[in-house]
């Protein structure tokens, strides 16, 4: 018995770690979130059981109902992925299911995933470090899950790309911050919705005009200079060199 804490990318079967891939083809049992990919789902076996936990905005599933559920499930299969968006230990509560099931005895293992808040950016484009432009990303939750919030005052840095998870409800307050802890209202300002899917769709601001983005979770915001740039564009390639 062992359950795989497996990360399932930012939402396209491609991004899976090839060792994601077999586990999940020969899982008995599939545990995921709302936010994996039917593509991603699709390489399970057809007739395995797949339970989801999803949690939808403003209805927080227990998470403590799920460490639970995994527990039973180790202790009744031979192999159970508990499937999560992205990387497992990013902001998806892997954490707290790998102590649960340590505390139960249930033997784990910890697949990593591509992460949205490097993989999102770089779909638009976005390098989140790039030399002379961002020496450094910070990447924080614009929501976190006990209701506190960072202070985002504090995290402006003019040389650093700040990767914001979770910020499309408190964008307004977000944006507040970052000028108290002055930041110039024209820095840019990215949004990526749905990156690596079907729905992927990009919008380019700047900080002052963040909180009048019309914004179709789920999102990833990216503010600092890099997020003016798109490298999957030639013409800003062009300018970049020049
Ligand atoms: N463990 C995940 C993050 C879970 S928190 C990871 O490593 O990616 C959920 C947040 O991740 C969403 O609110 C959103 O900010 C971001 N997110 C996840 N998948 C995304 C995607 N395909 N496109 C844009 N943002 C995404």
């Amino acid at each position: 018995m062992t359950v795989y804490l497996l990360g399932a990318g930012p939402g396209n079967a491609d991004l899976m770690t090839l060792k994601g891939a077999r586990l999940l083809a020969e899982a008995q049992i599939v545990v995921h979130d709302r936010l994996v990919d039917p593509s991603v789902l699709s390489l399970a076996s057809p007739d395995v059981e797949t339970i989801d936990v999803g949690k939808r905005p403003g209805r927080s599933n227990n998470q403590e109902m799920i460490n639970e559920l995994l527990v039973t499930l180790g202790l009744e299969y031979s192999s159970v992925v508990r499937l999560k968006g992205g990387d497992p230990f990013v902001f998806g509560r892997g954490g707290e299911e790998a102590r649960a099931l340590q505390e139960a005895g249930i033997p784990f293992e910890i697949i990593p995933g591509v992460t949205s808040a490097l993989s999102a950016p770089l779909a638009a484009g976005i390098p989140v470090t790039h030399r002379g432009v961002a020496s450094g990303v910070t990447i924080v939750t614009g929501h976190s899950q006990d209701g506190s919030t960072v202070d985002f005052s504090g995290l402006v840095h003019p040389d650093v790309t700040l990767v914001i998870l979770m910020g499309v409800a408190n964008r307004a307050m977000i944006a507040e911050q970052l000028y108290r802890g002055g930041l110039s209202p024209k820095t840019p300002v990215a949004v990526i919705e749905s990156a690596w899917t079907s729905d992927q769709h990009v919008l380019r601001s700047s900080v002052d005009g963040l909180a009048s983005l019309d914004i179709c979770p789920p999102a990833v915001i990216v503010v600092g200079a890099v997020a003016a740039l798109d490298l999957c564009d030639l013409q800003s390639v062009a300018s970049l060199i020049a």
